[in-house]
């Protein structure tokens, strides 16, 4: 899940300081559990906005913000309301505000952001969340027992710990547990503290570089012909 988190009211009200008119577009998966998108924080806006002078001509909750076909097919509802927006106020992470970009690209208005996007995360319980993953492209998890060295160690470490910890806890925040006693415990457990006997090759960046694609159909036809 994407975690986001609203802006300040006073950068909103800067994106929109030339729009009198504005249309609201959150998102009823992510930014909906984060509580920055979902129907609760539309109506909200609409109110802050309204009190600031604003006139909210409509207000959209797509499914998945993030979905460019549904996206497409989403926005028709809104196609009067569109012609008169001078603004767009997505409150969907990142990755949803710039589809809503490309989804209105003809109308030529406006996309904003609302929220600011945190991270790849896990729901710990209603409101609170905690990374899990980087998206580093290439997954760890099969030889840690399941915790994510490149998230959950301070250092991004991939053999094994600093030397720094102290009573399990990581020397960069103490608040955090260290994670590499975490795997160590946890391949324990598993009987598996052969995995740390190997020495692993340093991370492949190049599976990081930026915008990066992929075409799961393609993957498929690959595998089906091999
Ligand atoms: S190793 Fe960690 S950051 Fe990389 S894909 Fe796996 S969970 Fe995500
Ligand atoms: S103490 Fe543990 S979690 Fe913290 S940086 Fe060192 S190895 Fe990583």
């Amino acid at each position: 899940m994407v975690i986001s988190d609203r802006k300040p009211m006073a950068e909103i009200l800067g994106f929109l300081k030339d729009a009198k008119k504005v249309i609201l577009v959150g998102c009823n998966q992510c930014a909906a559990a984060s509580k920055t998108g979902g129907e609760p924080e539309i109506q909200e806006m609409k109110a802050l906005l309204e009190a600031e002078g604003k006139e909210v001509l409509g207000c959209l909750l797509p499914d998945t913000a993030c979905n460019l076909l549904l996206g497409k097919k989403e926005f028709k509802s809104l196609k009067n309301e569109l012609k008169d927006a001078d603004a767009i106020l997505s409150l969907a992470c990142g990755d949803g505000t710039q589809t809503i970009v490309k989804n209105t690209k003809k109308q030529n208005i406006p996309v904003y952001p609302a929220n600011n996007t945190l991270f790849i995360g896990e729901v710990e319980r209603v409101g609170q969340f905690e990374e899990a993953c980087k998206a580093c492209g290439e997954c760890e998890l099969g030889w840690t027992g399941g915790i994510c060295p490149v998230t959950m160690c301070a250092k991004g470490l991939i053999n094994g710990a600093c030397g720094g910890a102290k009573n399990g806890k990581c020397e960069v925040d103490p608040d955090n547990d260290c994670a590499w006693v975490k795997i160590y415990e946890r391949l324990k457990d598993l009987n598996q503290l052969d995995n740390l006997l190997e020495v692993r090759a340093p991370k492949d960046y190049s599976k990081q570089l930026n915008p990066r694609r992929h075409n799961a159909n393609r993957k498929a036809e690959a595998e089906v012909e091999a």
